[in-house]
Parts: C-alpha cells; structure tokens; sequence
C-alpha cells in the first residue's frame, strides 16, 4: 500500500506536506548547487539568514551552521565536529538509549565508540548513568529534545554541566523538537540558552513544513564549525555531501519568514489540541498515554498491540509501534475529522478484542 503522496492517513511519520510558499521557492531554486556558493552567491545569503532565524529562535542569534539534508546529516557531522575537535585516539560518545539511530551511523561512519545511557521511569535519560559512561576518551554527550518514539526531553541543563565539568561537547538532537519546544505553552530550557550546548541539530522538513531535504546543523561557535572545514578545488566546505541542494535552502527561508513564529505558534497550538483531543477520547474507551505527551507525539498502551495495529493498517491507517506502544505523531496534516475518524476505528478494534 503506497501513499502516493497523500499523508491524510499517516500516523507514523514526522514529515508532513510541505508549505506551499516552501514549494515555490524550491520549485525555482530547482538548479542550484550550494555545494558551489561561489556560482550562487544569492542563495548562500539565503542560507546564512536561515541560520540566523534557527539560531534566533533557539536562543543565539549568533549561531553559525547550514541546512544539512536532515536530521541523521547534522548528528552524524556534529559527531564528526566533536571528533576533530579534540583529537583523541580512541573517541566514544555517549547517547541516551532513546537516541535515533542517526547516533549508530555517525559511530560506525566516523569511528567513535557508541555508548548508551540508561533512561529514567519517565523515558528521559538518567545523568548519572551518562556521568558514569564518561572517561578521559569521551569527546561528546548527546541530549534529545523531542525523541522520535515519545517526543520526551532530556535534562540538558544537567547534561550541560557534566559538559563543562569534564571539558566535552554538548549536542542537542532537537530534530523534531526544536520546531516544537520553543512554541510549546510551557517553557522548556533546551537550547541555546543552556550554557554549555555547543551544537543544534532542527529539521525544517519536519515541523517546519519545508521540503525535504531540509535539515539544520547549528553550532554556538564558529570554532566548532570551522572544524568541519575542507578545501575544495574551489570554495571552502563544512557540508557531508559535496553537491547539495540550493532549492530546500530557498525554501526553509521562504517558510520560515512567511510563518514567523505567529504562524509557527498557531500550527504548534493545532497540533497540541488535537493531542490532548486524542488522549481524551482514548481515556473514554479506557486507553492511557504511556506517558502524558510533552509534544504533539502520543504513544497508547494497548492490549493485543501487534494485532490492533495490523488491524489499522487493513483500514489504511498508518502508525508505528515502539516502546511496545502504539505510536501517533500529530502533525499538521491531521485534521479534526480524521481523526475522529481513527479514533473511531481503534475504539472500535480495541472494544472486539476485549470482548
Ligand atoms: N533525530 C531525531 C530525534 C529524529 O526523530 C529523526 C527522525 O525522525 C532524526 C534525528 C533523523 O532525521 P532524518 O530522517 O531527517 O535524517
């Protein structure tokens, strides 16, 4: 069953339609290589005011990075970062068990040690697991702002002074959350703004309803970027990829300057409605979040787990299991009626297995 470009069913996915202001701006920036600015210089000033928004929003307007191809680019060259800048011969990192699998590649692709802390009863990760992981070869911890099975955020201000304690880079998977957290009612201190957190990974295709490939590596420092540095035969590269796309570039800014963060705030606003509609309803047919959702991602515990979500999928629903949980993640193309719909199904499949 292909979705032949229509997300109105997709419970599963963290991408969604783009915007149409996105969508015109790729469409004319559709020959433009930014793996050359020199030949593009227009869209290189694009880039740099797209980083300077990122930045804005996650709390230095100083930021300095670029638009990746998504989220496994930028932790996979954040990682890379980490690794040249200090140098060691037997580097490790340590992630949260939670961590996406982006973490597994940077390790095999840049040989660094993977190592995994433990997560605490609320699925965020537990510091003194990551504190005892740490040695003399540890170059970087990882926290996640918004992980991908249950949108939960990790203690940064606590991974951030182990960071500086021990003298080890800090980053900041905020893939998904990053376009979330920051138009979220309550505050969250995730960012930037947390002394300490040298690197952002936010991707523009995923809530922020730019094109794919559209994702964001962003570092506090120039220094820490520059280590990236490669001299091509004819500019400077901090990129993975040699070729890349101007046209997502021309998008993300595009989006990003006709949403603003009104328009940002009130997807965000939708999207949390819908969720906490969602756990209200499945609270009514005795259905409970594995957790209360801290983002607009919701994880249901259910019996016969498997057979419901076969079940789902023979309506053409489309969602995950993880966490031995049913996995929803709301994005802005779920309407009210849809899902009302799929919460009739499920109700409706849920109740035939407990009779
Ligand atoms: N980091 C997190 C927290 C994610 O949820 C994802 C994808 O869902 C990624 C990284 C990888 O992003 P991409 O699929 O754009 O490479």
């Amino acid at each position: 069953m292909g979705l032949n470009g229509d997300y109105r069913r997709v419970f599963s996915s963290m991408c969604t339609y783009p915007h149409p202001v996105a969508v015109r701006a790729h469409v004319d920036y559709l020959h433009a290589n930014l793996g050359d600015p020199n030949l593009f210089p227009e869209l290189a000033a694009f880039e740099r005011r797209a980083i300077t928004i990122l930045g804005s929003l996650l709390g230095s307007a100083e930021a300095v990075g670029y638009i990746t191809t998504g989220g496994t680019e930028s932790n996979i060259q954040a990682i890379r970062a980490s690794k040249l800048i200090y140098g060691k011969d037997k580097p490790n990192i340590i992630v949260p068990a939670s961590a996406h699998q982006s973490f597994n590649k940077a390790s095999d692709f840049i040989g660094v040690e993977l190592r995994k802390a433990q997560l605490n009863d609320d699925y965020s990760v537990d510091v003194s697991s990551v504190e005892g992981l740490i040695d003399d070869n540890t170059t970087c911890l990882v926290g996640i702002a918004g992980t991908t099975s249950l949108g939960v955020i990790d203690p940064i201000s606590s991974l951030a002074k182990l960071a500086r304690r021990n003298d080890i880079f800090l980053h900041v998977d905020a893939a998904f959350g990053g376009l979330v957290i920051p138009f979220l009612k309550k505050y969250h201190k995730f960012d930037f703004n947390v002394d300490g957190v040298r690197s952002l990974t936010v991707d523009p295709h995923k809530m922020g309803m730019s094109t794919i490939p559209s994702g964001g590596l962003l570092f506090r420092y120039e220094d820490d970027f520059e280590a990236l540095s490669t001299n091509t035969f004819y500019s400077v590269e901090r990129s993975m990829t040699g070729t890349r796309s101007g046209a997502s570039v021309a998008a993300t800014l595009a989006v990003l300057e006709h949403l603003g963060y009104k328009g940002y705030k009130n997807v965000v606003a939708e999207c949390m409605r819908l969720t906490n509609l969602c756990v209200e309803r499945a609270a009514e047919f005795g259905v409970y979040p594995l957790i209360e959702p801290v983002m607009n991602v919701v994880a249901f515990r259910l019996p016969h787990l498997s057979k419901v979500a076969l079940k789902l999928t023979a309506k053409r629903w489309h969602v995950s299991i993880m966490n031995n949980a049913l996995r929803l993640v709301i994005m802005p193309h779920i309407t009210e009626s849809i899902l009302v719909e799929f919460m009739d199904d499920l109700e409706e499949i849920v109740t035939a297995h407990q009779r």
